[in-house]
């Protein structure tokens, strides 16, 4: 803040051009009081006394006011009003002097002032004028103007005195005004060097306070930033102390882990003594095991002739919608010696004698037959059940045993749906090969972990009226039959093969899937250019085993056969034969030559005869090999039970019954 001073009220004045000479000043003018005294004012205002004596007016004065105003009071005389405007340059101390005077005389001049420098002015005739002279007064008038000359004179003298000392008083103010204008630009230069400075020290001051403001700012930061880093202290402090208590854990745990690791591997070398020990325990279990397979085998095989190399299961399919319901008690399946918890082995038929009654006119007697079978399946039997029973035999050629499993009985009994399944995919439904092929896949993964190797081959045949048609067949040759033959795989070679018929290796269910497929199309196909060929024709699905345990030396080869065999019923004898007939006739003596040529086969070998018929047909020509003395056969006998198909059911279960009694060799394993 720059300080007021007098200087600065100087200056200020200064600025506001307040003139020094016209104006009031504080200054005091040197001697402009003093010059003129009351005295002379007094001589100077003499002629205006005079004047206005004799007039009686008085112009009153407001003595009141100590000062002068810059206008001099317009005077008033009574009935005569002389209006003279004072000149607005009348100079005030002109103006105080007279007033100064007029004070002292308590009187006011009828004239009012007139300005003092002014010498053009005429000389001023105010007032109230004395009383007129009569025209004729000459001499008065004569007199009353040198009076007025006189008057005039005086005053004009006066005024020059007055001009000479107002002259002097100008020449005074006009250096007292150059001195004060020096002093002025004196005080300006140093008002323009204050200002200056006063600006700097302004514009440093801003810096200043700006710059104060910024430290301030810091100083804020810096102190937040010493905050937060004490804070970060205490943490880290805090951390530490928690870091050196889990570093002192750790270092306790370490001496633990230590200890803990030179006693464990003491232990591991101990155990690696204990494990080379095993290793070689396991390496002797492992040859024990291989003689203890082989000795279930051996033994699986005794139980096997135990139970007959030839086996025979009877399976009773269930009434199917839409049929009639047999009487109660036409097929009875009495249980077992051991009770209802006995699978079942027995089966009694009874036969209602309607002819025999009719012509004695006595009553329909009925007669029974009964027969027992290895195992007999009554209708409600699942497929799983079924297969259960077989898969210890089907199991067998994984061993080196050739198999043979038939499925014997009238069309419509029920032997497609045993050998393959029954219709809609329905994996319940599933028949024998299928099932067949997965067990023997299953096991034979298994036994590779004990070191065999297997390999598998299938093929399809069909053999309708003597002649072998390929149901694995594509292409061209699809549903066509081809020409295939049966002939031994090469010179003195045991081994049979079907020629032009293809053998595709198999290794799982899907491949299976896919040929038996491909057997249904082929089948179907032959079915709508012959009718009912298919039940009138054998299918044959063969499947090639060859196991191999590399290590040990050994090798394995036998057969698995899985036969739908045609229908086993007869044309009845007294139907008269036409055209077509014919020929069905001539294919039904070659169906029934053909199964007739393998109960032969089969009691041939129970006999033990010398020759055995295989030639006599295609089926048991192509099948030989599976139904030596070393072969293991099990014939399914699939019964309708239908009441109206009584007469083909006895003559099944009585070829069924047939073949159960006889009892082939001694099963040995097909192995080198
Ligand atoms: P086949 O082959 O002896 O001529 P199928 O196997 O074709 O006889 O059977 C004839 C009909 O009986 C088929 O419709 C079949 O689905 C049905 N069938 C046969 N056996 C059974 C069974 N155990 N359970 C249910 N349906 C059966
Ligand atoms: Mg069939």
């Amino acid at each position: 803040i720059i300080p007021q001073s007098p200087l600065l009220e100087v200056k200020r004045n200064i600025e506001l051009k307040t003139p020094l000479v016209k104006g009031p000043s504080r200054l005091p003018l040197p001697g402009s009081r003093l010059k003129r005294g009351p005295d002379q004012m007094e001589d100077v205002l003499e002629p205006a006394k005079k004047r206005t004596r004799g007039v009686g007016a008085t112009t009153k004065i407001d003595t009141s006011r100590s000062r002068a105003p810059p206008i001099t009071t317009v005077p008033q005389t009574q009935g005569h009003t002389a209006v003279q405007k004072v000149p607005k340059k009348t100079g005030p101390r002109c103006s105080t002097a007279i007033t100064a005077v007029l004070k002292n005389q308590k009187s006011v001049p009828s004239v009012p002032a007139q300005k003092p420098g002014s010498t053009a002015a005429p000389p001023m005739v105010g007032g109230k004028k004395p009383s007129k002279r009569p025209p004729w007064d000459l001499k008065g008038q004569l007199c009353d103007l040198n009076a007025e000359l006189k008057r005039c004179w005086e005053k004009t003298q006066t005024l020059d005195q007055e001009n000479q000392q107002l002259r002097e008083q100008l020449k005074e103010s006009q250096q007292q005004a150059k001195a004060l204008g020096t002093e002025r630009s004196t005080l300006e230069g140093e008002l323009t060097r204050v200002r200056a400075q006063a600006e700097q020290g302004q514009e440093q001051l801003g810096n200043l306070s700006a710059r104060v403001l910024e430290l301030e700012e810091r100083l804020g930061t810096q102190e937040g930033l010493v905050q937060v880093l004490q804070k970060e202290q205490l943490e880290l402090q805090e951390e530490r102390r928690g870091l050196t208590t889990r570093l002192e854990e750790q270092e306790r745990r370490l001496q633990a882990s230590e200890a803990a690791l030179s006693s464990s591997q003491a232990k591991v070398a101990s155990l690696q003594q204990e494990a080379a020990a095993q290793a070689a325990l396991l390496a002797e279990r492992g040859d024990r095991l291989h003689g203890l397979e082989m000795e279930r085998r051996r033994l699986h095989n005794q139980l096997q002739e135990l139970k007959g190399n030839i086996r025979v299961f009877c399976r009773v399919r269930p009434v199917l919608a839409g049929e009639p319901t047999p009487s109660p008690g036409f097929l009875l399946f009495p249980s077992g010696p051991g009770g209802p918890t006995d699978p079942p082995t027995r089966l009694s038929l009874f036969r209602s004698d309607d002819r025999r009654a009719t012509l004695s006119g006595a009553p329909a007697s009925t007669t029974r037959h009964d027969f027992s079978f290895d195992r007999v399946f009554p209708p409600g039997s699942r497929q799983d059940e079924v297969f259960e029973e077989i898969a210890m035999l089907v199991q067998s050629a994984l061993g080196g045993y050739p198999v043979c499993i038939f499925a014997y009985g009238q069309t419509g009994s029920g032997k497609t749906f045993t050998m393959e399944g029954g219709p809609g995919g329905d994996p319940q439904l599933e028949g024998l090969i299928p099932r067949a092929l997965r067990h023997l896949f299953s096991v034979a993964q298994d036994l590779n972990g004990q070191g065999w190797t297997y390999s598998f081959v299938a093929s399809y045949v069909e053999i309708y009226n003597e002649t072998v048609r390929d149901l694995l067949a594509t292409g061209t040759r699809k549903g066509q039959g081809g020409e295939c033959e049966i002939c031994r795989a090469g010179p003195g070679s045991e081994e049979l093969t079907v020629t032009n018929a293809r053998y595709v290796p198999v290794s799982c269910e899907k491949e299976v899937e896919t040929l038996l497929h491909l057997a249904r199309q082929n089948r179907a196909v032959a079915h709508t250019a012959q009718n009912e060929r298919s039940s009138r024709s054998h299918s044959v699905f063969q499947l090639q085993i060859s196991g191999e345990h590399a290590a040990r030396g050994l090798q394995c080869v036998a057969p698995l056969n899985l036969v739908d065999l045609a229908g086993s019923e007869r044309l009845d004898p007294g139907l008269a034969l036409g055209p077509g007939e014919r020929d069905r006739l001539r294919e039904t003596q070659a169906i029934n030559s053909s199964l007739s040529t393998l109960g032969l086969v089969i009691m041939a070998l129970s006999n033990k005869e010398s020759h055995v018929p295989y030639r006599n047909s295609k089926l048991t020509y192509l099948l030989q090999n599976s139904l030596g003395g070393s072969a293991k056969m099990l014939m399914f006998v699939n019964i309708s039970p239908l009441e109206e198909n009584v007469s083909e059911s006895l003559n099944s279960l009585r070829f069924a019954s047939k073949v159960n009694q006889c009892v082939i060799g001694t099963a040995q394993a097909n192995k080198k």
